[in-house]
């Protein structure tokens, strides 16, 4: 593999300091940034030398949280609440039954390459796994194809009618079923965690169980809505974090989902416990819920990430860390919340750090893993050049982004993917959805929306 000698960029290096080189130099060599710093770096005819003029380069974004097998599903199925209980009769639920092995690999497959489109070189990836349907195989496999990072977590359940009765694991099935998984598709890049879905889907035993066996790793959806956080008061006596930590779960290796509806009292005791947090905040908005208070989370010292989240119909990073950041301005009815420069710290080394990956990925420093993007700033969007940081957080765009690397190996060149054949992807992504939309029984073509006519 010949060093990759990246000079004359505006390199964002998200290190402690935050330090930013006008017209500076990347040095990849084996995978591991081996020099960062001011002016171009001396480079040889046996470099591979890319110019990185009028470009920025940052460190590849780190998505928290997402569902990426549904993105064969996005925008079929009308846009509803999400309740603590729920039908298994809806269109939504209809085709998440629909879907198995084959169908889950084509849609995050097809997740994969907008992630790639839009400088993310680390993921999460939450899937629910069905008794005898395959589906967290075929996520897995896409994983491991991806060429991205990737922390992945069955998403159990044992007490919801979400997922039909017949296709619940119990308790000792569900440990066998995550041990099964972790060693067949655990990679150098591909980690996998336990995951209960949410506090009113599993039983307090499936929780402690699956968080033993993830050694103290665990990922799962907390109070996204007013009604979950009622529902815990009414259920345990106490609220949803203060269950958690009862059952002793809440420490470094755990990872909540949007917790959005927390007293001041749960806000401590997840910090006091060192959980992390993923901020939602698109898909929370399309969910009609609140704003998850991360200004007051991070000032209580929790590590928090962003996330796209299903339901989100895309995977435009760039539109997330910018509702991320008005969210929060907004919720404080103050301009001055957060600025552009934090909004890419959540993006980036935040994000890794709420992962527990900050020691090898988030930052451009000497000695990380090279997973990083080369952004075009010389686009109408991103100009004139003078505010090009701030723009690059209020109008950045996945088709700015124009190279991204994964330890070292090229993902896209020149906007195209290096790895993956994007048509190819494509093209299974619809007949997947086809076969999909057919058994859940919806068939019209395209879906319209309520009270809409399809002339003709
Ligand atoms: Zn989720």
């Amino acid at each position: 593999m010949p060093r990759i000698v990246i000079n004359n960029g505006l390199v964002v290096t998200m290190d402690p300091h935050h330090t930013v080189y006008a017209h500076g130099h990347v040095v990849v060599e084996n995978g591991v940034i081996s020099a960062v710093g001011p002016e171009a770096a001396p480079a040889s005819s046996d470099d591979m030398i890319i110019d990185g003029a009028g470009c920025a380069i940052l460190p590849g974004f780190v998505n928290t949280h997402h569902h990426l097998a549904a993105t064969l599903l996005r925008g079929v199925a009308p846009d509803r609440p999400l309740r603590v209980r729920t039908s298994t009769e809806t269109p939504s639920m209809r085709l998440h039954r629909a879907q198995g092995e084959e169908e889950c690999y084509a849609g995050a497959m097809l997740g994969y390459v907008e992630l790639t489109r839009s400088g993310v070189t680390t993921t999460t990836d939450s899937q629910s796994p069905w008794k005898g349907m395959g589906k967290n195989d075929g996520s897995l496999r896409a994983a491991n194809e991806s060429g991205l990072r990737v922390v992945y977590s069955p998403a159990f359940v044992n007490r919801t009618e979400m997922v039909p009765s017949e296709h619940h694991f119990d308790v000792d099935e569900a440990i066998t079923e995550f041990e099964r998984l972790r060693s067949r598709w655990s990679s150098g890049r591909v980690t996998v965690i336990p995951e209960v879905m949410s506090l009113p889907r599993g039983t307090d035993e499936l929780i402690t169980r699956l968080a033993q066996a993830g050694d103290g790793r665990m990922a799962m959806h907390l109070t996204y809505s007013s009604e979950f956080a009622a529902w815990a008061l009414q259920e345990y006596g106490h609220t949803a974090i203060e269950h958690l930590d009862r059952l002793g779960v809440l420490g470094e290796g755990f990872l909540g989902a949007h917790p959005i509806y927390l007293t001041d009292r749960e806000i401590q005791i997840y910090a006091d416990r060192g959980a992390a947090g993923a901020y939602c905040s698109v898909s929370n908005m399309l969910i009609g819920v609140g704003h998850l208070p991360l200004m007051r989370m991070r000032e209580a010292g929790i590590r928090m990430g962003l996330g796209l989240d299903y339901p989100n119909h895309t995977h435009n990073f760039f539109e997330t860390i910018k509702m991320s950041l008005l969210s929060q301005k907004q919720l404080a009815q103050d301009a001055s919340v957060g600025d552009h420069g934090e909004a890419l710290r959540w993006a980036t080394i935040d994000g890794a750090a709420a992962l527990g990956l900050d020691d090898r990925i988030g930052s451009l420093e000497t000695g990380k893993s090279a997973d990083l993007q080369i952004i075009d700033m010389k686009r109408a969007h991103l100009w004139p050049p003078l505010s090009g940081l701030s723009l690059l957080v209020y109008g950045g765009a996945p088709d700015s982004v124009r190279d991204v690397m994964s330890a070292g190996t090229w993902l896209m060149r020149d906007r195209r993917l290096v790895h993956l054949d994007e048509q190819a992807v494509m093209e299974h992504a619809a007949a997947m959805q086809a076969r999909v939309a057919e058994a859940a029984g919806i068939h019209a073509d395209p879906v319209l929306p309520d009270g809409w006519t399809l002339g003709g």
